[in-house]
This record gives structure tokens, sequence and C-alpha cells, in this order.
């Protein structure tokens, strides 16, 4: 059963990332993106897949399942009775009120800035960029996301539904998606806040830290909403493109392109872009040699 609501919600997820995909062709919030942006790679290979695999494990099997084992609260089956639903929608509520109060806190305060920055770094905001997350902040986030749904005894399926729809509503918020829900993003987060929240400028910076639900920012007077769209995105500083110097840089500034004064860092800084070229190389000539073999 679990492995099927799995196999059910990674479905749902992949459909969904083809619909994005396709409405930000369609309908570009910011018109002119092209699909490979500036760090699409870091994005998809580094924050989307390598990271999210290995955090996966971190959290549920070294943090969450210990606490499970030491505390064991789940036999106390606090929300164990409640239809599934109402699980889903209560966790839903409550992290997504906890989430808007630690974002807040991570733009006012210089230490967790340092935590967040990488995923302002992100220059044309699209479905893949909220991907982008320091280590540390995802550590802490899902940490406090998922140990109360597993710690309070919800039902097993709670944890890759929830999952399923902080993927799809987080690639829906960034994506470039020119969305106009109307008096609905009183309610609803979209693109049309979420897109402010990611432009370059000091009017923004503290505001619309909303995630789901948008009346956080209603509520708490932080919504920011005007009548036209930001001009730039990202920081108002010089950030490294690569996926380690981003984390070494909330711990030591630098600047990235200095580096390339040694060799050692920069043949590591061309790295990938030598190994695409040899890969382009390889495919070339193979299927050169291949149309030679078909002529003879
Ligand atoms: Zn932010
Ligand atoms: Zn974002």
């Amino acid at each position: 059963m679990q492995i099927q609501v799995e196999t059910i919600t990674f479905c749902i997820l992949i459909s969904f990332v083809g619909i994005f995909i396709f409405l930000e062709r369609k309908y570009p919030y910011t018109k002119g993106y092209p699909f490979f942006r500036d760090g699409f790679w870091i994005d998809l290979v580094w924050y989307t897949l390598i990271q999210s695999f290995f955090l996966k494990i971190l959290i549920f099997d070294y943090i969450i399942q210990p606490l499970e084992v030491k505390f064991n609260l789940s036999s106390l089956r606090l929300v164990s009775e409640w239809p599934i639903a109402w699980q889903v929608l209560f966790f839903l509520i409550t992290h997504d009120l906890y989430i808007y109060w630690f974002h807040r806190w991570q733009h006012n305060n210089k230490i967790l800035w340092r935590t967040h920055e990488a995923h302002h770094s992100v220059t044309q905001v699209d479905w893949i960029a909220g991907s982008r997350s320091h280590v540390v902040e995802i550590i802490i986030n899902q940490t406090i996301e998922f140990a109360p749904i597993i710690l309070l005894g919800a039902n097993p399926m709670v944890v890759p539904i929830k999952a399923c729809i902080d993927a799809v509503w987080g690639m829906y918020i960034h994506s470039n998606i020119d969305v106009k829900s109307g008096k609905w993003q009183y309610f609803i987060n979209g693109p049309e806040m979420h897109q402010w929240h990611h432009a370059k400028g000091r009017e923004v910076f503290y505001s619309n830290y909303s995630t789901k639900f948008a009346f956080w920012d209603w509520m708490f007077g932080s919504a920011y909403l005007p009548d036209k769209k930001p001009l730039d995105f990202g920081l108002y500083y010089k950030y490294p493109k690569d996926y380690f110097f981003q984390h070494i840089f909330s711990v030591k500034r630098f600047d990235e392109d200095t580096l390339r004064k040694y060799k050692f860092w920069a043949n590591y800084l061309d790295l990938r872009q030598n190994i695409l070229r040899w890969c382009a190389e390889v495919i070339r000539s193979s299927s050169s040699q291949k149309m030679k073999d078909r002529i003879l």
C-alpha cells in the first residue's frame, strides 16, 4: 500500500513537471528565459536529485527514527484515528504557519540568512528554482515538518502525500507562469507573489514569506503585490555558481572568480563543462563511425 502511494505520488509529481514546463513556455511571467537557464543543471542534478536523496536518508533514518525509538510517542496515536485527509490538512496548515515565521526570521537574522541566500541566488526563477536550498535549511525545515507526522502517529501515507504536495506547490509558486488568480491570491500562494519575493530589491526583501497559504502574509502585514512585475531577480551581491562553493560561501565569503588564478580550482570549475564537451565529442565520433560503417 505504502509503495503504491509512493508510485502514485511520483507519477503525479512528474505529470506536474510536464504541466508547469508547458505552461511556462505558453504563458511566461517573464518572457525570454531559455529552458536550460543559468544554474539549471546545478538545481536539477545537485539540489533536486543528489542533495534530496542523501538528506532524505539523513533526516528520516538518522534524526527522526532515533527520536521515535527513544520517545516512542507514536504509540500514543494522537492523530491516528483522524481521517487521512484531516491529518494531511492539519500538518499542511501547522507546518505552513511554522515555515512562514522561520522564513521571516531567515530574512531578518544575519546568521540564518546565510542558510537561505542560496534560495535567492537564482536570477531566472522557474519551476525548478525552488529546489535550490542550503543543506542546513532543508535539514531544519524537513525535520520540523516530518518529525511530528511520524512522532504523533499519523497514517504512513501522510508522509508521501505531504511530500508530493510540497514538491508540486513549490514548483508552482516558483514557476515562470503568468498566473492571474484574482481574489484567490489572498488565500492560495502562487507565482504572482512569490516571483516578487525573489526580486532583486530592498522593498521586497521583507515581503511575501508565505509558501502555500498566502493569507499569512495578509494577516501578518508582509504582503506585497503591486500592479507591475519585477525587472530583476536574485541577490544584490556576487554569489558562487558551483554547488559546493555555494555552501562554503555561507560560512566564509570569497570571490569564486579569483580562485581561477589557481590551476587546481580553474580545472575544478571547468570540470563539468569539459565532461559535457567530452561526452558530446564521444557521441559525435561514434555516430560518424556508424555512418562510415553503413556506407561501406
Ligand atoms: Zn526568502
Ligand atoms: Zn522561493
